[in-house]
């Protein structure tokens, strides 16, 4: 009936040996229930939207009080200006911005503006990444770094993808061919400031600079797709933890409480060009509907909770120091890559610091690791490329309960 029997290909099984996924009927805090009735210490997190665990009250009430009141009126709401003014007190490079209802249509939008403003078409995106399933990003490297693209998935028009070039991730010498060759076609470089989809992969100094560097030399607009990051690390961007200033940002993910949402912005200048002020268009029917934007508003007011991030990095740091520590005595290679609450686990003996080395990381012994995780209670996302994600209602005894299934689960690896 439905495709893959998923409505997200990620969801599905296929990575991690296949097989039915688990269905699961209800969320509690750090616990997803399936259709059985067991439960699951959740880090999956819904792939990074949520923070505060599942049905937290705070967002129970908003989204109850949306539902009484109305979840759409297709007109202006004061919600969505609130909503826009806290967001710009977070992240003050929001000079303005627009909602959307998902990560794709505000990455695709922030493009679109970079391609308005500057005149050019060409995008530089890097290796592995995703930025959300409109043509222009469903596009691979070519032959070499520094070339021009191939469509990564059918039906991505071959025109499309000379648009795109991409580079590894992290290499700033193929970065620098690359806007050698195409800087004065060159719109935008998209980027995840903190990688998040081919695990937790933090940039290296002087990759970041190079991006801005060169961005600006040769007219092109720095597009940080943070997607994930946002709010996800601190309350707000990681712009201030990195030293950096993109042109435009995409927002999705964990600013909707749960529920759809996206969202781009930046500077005024640039934003200014956005319909029906300006000549690009960006439309949606359910875009800043009052249900997500109300979600969203509690959520960014739960989230100022003194310490929030402090405990969330310090159960990331128990259970990352924990499962390296087991992995060691049970002679696993493996590397975790942890930023804040967030960090991946790469069955590997090599740091991961392009999408190549993630992609060398052992598959099997990740889908193993995941089915002995699966099956002891733990959910952990489908795939060696996801991240962990630690949410508030994660408790002490939670790690504890986490590391004793991971501790079974690297002893039977071990045995096999
Ligand atoms: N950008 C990043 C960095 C993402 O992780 C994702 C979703 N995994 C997207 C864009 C697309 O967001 P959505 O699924 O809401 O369209």
């Amino acid at each position: 009936m439905i495709p893959g029997g998923v409505n997200s290909p990620s969801r599905s099984y296929k990575a991690v040996g296949g097989g039915a996924p688990r269905f699961f009927v209800r969320g509690e805090g750090a616990y997803l229930y399936d259709v059985d009735g067991r439960r699951y210490i959740d880090y999956l997190a819904a792939f990074g939207p949520l923070i505060l665990g599942h049905a937290h009250p705070a967002l129970v009430r908003a989204i109850r009080q949306a539902a009484e009141e109305g979840t759409l009126f297709g007109t202006p709401t004061p919600y969505e200006v609130e909503f826009a003014e806290r967001l710009r007190a977070a992240i003050p490079e929001l000079e303005r911005v627009r909602l959307t209802n998902s990560g794709t249509e505000a990455v695709m939008t922030a493009v679109r503006l970079a391609r308005a403003y500057t005149g050019r078409s060409k995008i530089i995106k890097f290796a592995g990444a995703y930025h959300g399933h409109f043509d222009l990003v469903l596009v691979a490297a070519g032959s070499g770094p520094a070339t021009l693209g191939v469509p990564d998935a059918a039906g991505v028009p071959a025109a499309v993808a000379r648009d795109v070039v991409t580079v590894p991730y992290n290499d700033s010498e193929a970065l620098a061919l690359a806007v050698e060759r195409f800087g004065s076609e060159l719109a935008a470089i998209v980027v995840e400031p903190i990688v998040g989809n081919f695990g937790i992969v933090p940039p290296e100094p002087a990759f970041l600079e190079a991006i801005h560097r060169l961005a600006r030399e040769c007219g092109a607009l720095v597009v940080y797709d943070e997607v994930i990051t946002a709010f996800r690390f601190r309350y707000g961007s990681v712009m201030p933890m990195l030293g950096t200033r993109a042109d435009l940002i995409a927002l999705g993910k964990i600013i909707g409480g749960g529920l759809p949402i996206g969202a781009y912005g930046g500077r005024a200048e640039i934003m200014a060009l956005v319909a029906p002020e300006g000549p690009v268009y960006q439309a949606g029917t359910m875009a800043g509907n009052p249900a997500s934007v109300r979600a969203g508003l509690a959520l960014l007011e739960a989230l100022q909770a003194p310490g929030l991030y402090d405990g969330l990095e310090a159960k990331a740091r128990a259970l990352a120091d924990g499962l390296l520590a087991l992995s060691d005595r049970y002679g696993i290679p493996l590397q975790i890559n942890r930023v804040g609450g967030a960090f991946s686990t790469h069955f590997t003996d090599r740091p991961v610091r392009t999408y190549a080395d993630a992609e060398a990381a052992d598959g099997a012994l990740y889908a193993a690791f995941f089915r002995g995780m699966l099956r002891r209670g733990v959910l952990l996302p489908p795939s060696k490329f996801e991240a962990w994600f630690v949410m508030v209602p994660h408790s002490d005894a939670d790690v504890a309960e986490t590391l004793a299934a991971a501790e079974a689960t690297f002893r039977e690896m071990a045995a096999a």
